[in-house]
């Protein structure tokens, strides 16, 4: 961890360190920043949301992570060192899904190629609805129609 923030030039503090740890080690990839706080107290470490925030801004700053905003949502923070990816997200609760899909990846890059554009990054997201929520819409129009 302490090698990782030091290459990135910031400054090494514990919290630092644990903010890094907590992120490498949760399942859920993307965190707001009231996830990240509520999650590290929820360890056992007393970490105030100023200084989360603090902390994180830090890390976006020196590209450790990258923030996405999603719609009206929060903005939610993913590690930068996954693979490039793009996004599903339901609009009824809010679930993001990464998927990659190789055959956009090269379509993407010929687009650019044609309009001689150099890419810097690109984002992708689609708006629908999850399996479990479209389950749920399914059962209650059902239950309406009795
Ligand atoms: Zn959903
Ligand atoms: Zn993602």
């Amino acid at each position: 961890m302490q090698a990782v923030l030091k290459d990135s030039g910031l400054k090494i503090t514990a919290q630092g360190c644990k903010l890094l740890e907590f992120l490498t080690q949760v399942d859920e990839q993307h965190l707001t920043i009231e996830n990240i706080y509520l999650g590290l107290n929820a360890q056992g470490e007393t970490i105030g949301l100023h200084t989360v925030h603090r902390i994180m801004a830090n890390f976006e700053q020196a590209g450790l992570v990258v923030g996405r905003l999603f719609e009206s949502k929060n903005t939610v923070y993913e590690l930068s060192n996954k693979p490039r990816h793009d996004h599903l997200i339901c609009l009824t609760c809010g679930k993001l899904i990464d998927f990659i899909d190789p055959l956009i990846e090269l379509r993407l890059g010929l687009a650019a190629e044609h309009h001689g554009m150099s890419i810097h990054h690109h984002s992708l997201n689609m708006y629908g609805h999850c399996f479990a929520c479209q389950k749920a819409l399914n059962s209650k129009s059902d239950k309406q129609k009795v």
